[in-house]
């Protein structure tokens, strides 16, 4: 297709002047003209996504941890998750009880990371959850220095203030997809119920941690959306997953995204939003595979998460800080992120 083909040196010089030197984020008309370069231009884009990254963020890489407070059984049907409890993947209803999410916190400090993450598979929290919430970060808080963030599906007001108070400090909730393809991944809620959540959890001074998974079907065209909407958002971080197809999900047979495509996608978000931290989530061995990491980390992204992720096997801890020493990358310090 020779006329994108010439497009190329039109958008990359557009973003070089609007991204790099402005730290203004690219629109939707020109995310898509990046999705659309030929892989003769990938090593010019990912230099470009690195450079923005490196001038409007820094060096440093924010590192994570996770854990799961309740795993499984959540009454939602998003098709590509495999903790729904209405299809037939193998993940049960599990709870994790106060020691052992203290612990989990301790082992996630221990590796450098600055985040730890209370992540719950529930449609939103009911008291039982906000209550064990509350025992929880009280617990974490009074034996290990590090920042706890949540992630417990969609909330009230009263439940937004509640977190608040408890000292939540930043707050996940993934739109997941662009709002015209949401349809055809979630039927249980919409798009704009998670939204709204996101507003509140905005105006409250939590800070956002907003993000999604590319590889679900959606068009190219829906994947600029995607960025877009994102960017009108302005999240604090953005973790970005690749479709890790399940077995037993709705979309458990749906192929995995392109290298290339995946690297191309990250370097275009990171110029849709110069400033977010963007985060490498779920999906990136199976997509990228070692090589990817280390490009990706070259390509724009600023933070990982160490360790296991909720229901498949991630990288070893120590690959990933084996990777930063080696890309001269420092680790982000907690007194840095307070
Ligand atoms: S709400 Fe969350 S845990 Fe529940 S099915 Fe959807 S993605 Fe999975």
């Amino acid at each position: 297709m020779p006329e994108i083909l010439d497009q190329a040196p039109t958008i990359l010089d557009r973003a070089r002047a609007k991204v790099l030197t402005d730290g203004v984020g690219l629109d939707e008309a020109e995310i898509l003209a990046v999705l659309r370069l030929g892989d003769e231009h990938l090593p010019e884009l990912l230099q470009l996504a690195h450079d923005v990254r490196m001038a409007w963020c820094g060096p440093e890489v924010e590192v994570e941890g996770i854990v799961s407070l309740k795993t499984g059984g959540c009454p939602e049907d998003c098709h590509f998750c495999s903790q729904s409890g209405l299809f037939t993947s193998p993940v049960r209803a599990v709870w994790l009880d106060i020691p052992a999410l203290v612990e989990s916190a301790k082992q996630t400090a221990a590796t450098g990371a600055t985040e730890f993450c209370i992540v719950a598979a529930v449609r939103g929290p009911d008291r039982r959850l906000m209550d064990q919430m509350r025992d929880g970060v009280k617990a974490i808080k009074e034996a290990v220095d590090i920042q706890v963030a949540a992630s417990l599906g969609m909330l009230t007001q009263e439940q937004v203030d509640e977190l608040v108070e408890m000292g939540v400090h930043r707050y996940n909730h993934n739109l997941e997809t662009c709002a015209s393809y949401f349809p055809n991944v979630v039927t249980t809620h919409s798009w704009e119920e998670r939204w709204s959540t996101l507003k509140m959890v905005r105006e409250s001074g939590m800070e956002v941690c907003c993000g999604g998974i590319l590889g679900l079907g959606e068009t190219i065209e829906q994947r600029a959306e995607f960025a877009a909407q994102l960017a009108e958002l302005d999240p604090h971080e953005v973790p970005l997953n690749f479709l890790n197809p399940r077995p037993g999900t709705p979309l458990g047979d749906r192929p995995v995204v392109d290298g290339k495509d995946a690297l191309r996608a990250i370097a275009a978000f990171r110029l849709a939003m110069p400033r977010t931290i963007l985060r490498f989530a779920g999906g990136r061995e199976i997509t990228l595979g070692d090589l990817g990491t280390r490009e990706g980390l070259l390509g724009g992204i600023n933070a990982v998460i160490v360790g296991n992720y909720l229901t498949t096997l991630g990288r070893p801890a120590t690959a990933d800080l084996d990777l930063l020493d080696d890309l001269k990358m420092p680790v982000k310090a907690l007194s840095a992120t307070l």
